[in-house]
């Protein structure tokens, strides 16, 4: 039977129009599933009784269990997710006062082989479908009892590497029939692809964008990351102007510091002559250990005396707490599976 959640919201019209239902419902189909997160058709109360029973007799209604729940004490909660065919998601739940991000994943496993991050160690297994991608979100909420209010796509995975099915996602997150989040309070984050960072400087949302750029020398970036051998940073960053000129949006740089990689003065120097005249903001992430990993995080101190020197000419710069490094649901530290 077909997961009536696999259609978007112009699927769901277009059948709707073939089988001649009225033209409202499809509207009601779709704000049922994904704004009320019903799990049967029953619960649609606006739809007849004969409508439901058509509906159930050729579709079911998916949806994401977590097989496994870890809590830590900065009120961080990461779930582990089984998909249809068995492989696993990870997703993060986490509360600062009002805000309620979930960070959601796009694809099982990562092809990038980023050195410092755990979730490379899977490998790529495969791209998730946008459906796959909300359903986390939705997921999260149902378990936590508590409706998101951000979305940040830096779970497992490239999302410019699987944008379609992002972009998708994206319209129902952000849909008065669907999740109904405002645009700004979604943020794709990207390890620098190029082609991907146009297509959504062109993508009619205003969605931010975060780029994990973590070295300031082409050298030191193709150790972290192999992704700079093929875009390295002067192709990076003409798509970056070109993103920041056509959007007239801040774009966040994600910053993970690496104890004796890329946390020295001279890193800080040159982070600033690279960033100066590009509307930005930073965010330093002290850099969670992974097993069996070469590199040390930095001292707090170290962090500090890195921010110190930034902030006079990069006023915009935070350090990213550390949240659920314990319960292995710190950035870079997703990934399932691993003996
Ligand atoms: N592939 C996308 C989405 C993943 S976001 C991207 O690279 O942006 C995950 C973020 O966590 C990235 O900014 C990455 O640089 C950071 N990260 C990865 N491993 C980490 C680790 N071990 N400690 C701290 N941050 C890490």
């Amino acid at each position: 039977m077909t997961d009536i959640k696999s259609f978007t919201f112009e699927e769901l019209k277009e059948i709707g129009a073939k089988l001649s239902w009225e033209k409202y419902r499809a509207q009601q189909v779709f704000l049922w599933l994904w704004q009320k997160g019903v799990n049967s058709f029953d619960e649609m109360t606006n739809l007849s009784k004969e409508f439901r029973d058509r509906l159930r007799k050729e579709y079911h209604i998916s949806h994401l269990v977590p097989e496994r729940r870890r809590e830590s004490a900065d009120q961080t909660t990461k779930f582990t997710f089984p998909l249809k065919d068995g492989l696993l998601v990870e997703s993060v739940f986490i509360i600062d006062q009002n805000r309620r991000t979930v960070c959601v994943s796009t694809q099982v496993g990562c092809s990038l082989g980023c050195r410092f991050c755990a979730t490379a160690r899977m490998g790529f297994k495969r791209n998730l479908a946008w459906y796959e991608i909300v359903e986390q979100i939705q997921a999260v909420g149902r378990e936590m009892k508590l409706a998101p209010t951000n979305v940040v796509f830096m779970g497992m995975g490239e999302p410019l590497f699987n944008w379609q099915e992002v972009a998708e996602a994206i319209r129902t997150i952000n849909s008065n029939y669907g999740l109904k989040i405002g645009a700004r309070r979604i943020t794709v984050s990207t390890a620098g692809i190029p082609e991907g960072i146009h297509q959504v400087a062109e993508f009619p949302y205003q969605v931010r964008l975060a780029v994990s750029l973590n070295a300031t020398t082409d050298a030191v970036r193709s150790r972290l990351m192999p992704i700079n051998n093929r875009y390295p940073l002067k192709r990076l960053f003409s798509a970056v102007r070109y993103y920041v000129e056509k959007t007239k949006r801040r774009v966040t740089f994600e910053y993970v510091l690496i104890d004796g990689v890329n946390n020295l003065r001279e890193d800080a120097l040159r982070l600033v002559t690279i960033l100066r005249d590009i509307p930005c903001k930073i965010n330093l992430i002290p850099y969670n250990p992974i097993p069996g990993s070469e590199f040390k995080p930095p001292t707090l101190r170290s962090v500090e005396n890195f921010a110190h020197i930034l902030y006079p000419y990069l006023p915009a710069v935070t350090i990213r707490q550390s949240r659920g490094a314990r319960i292995s649901a710190g950035c870079g530290q997703l990934a399932v599976n691993l003996s």
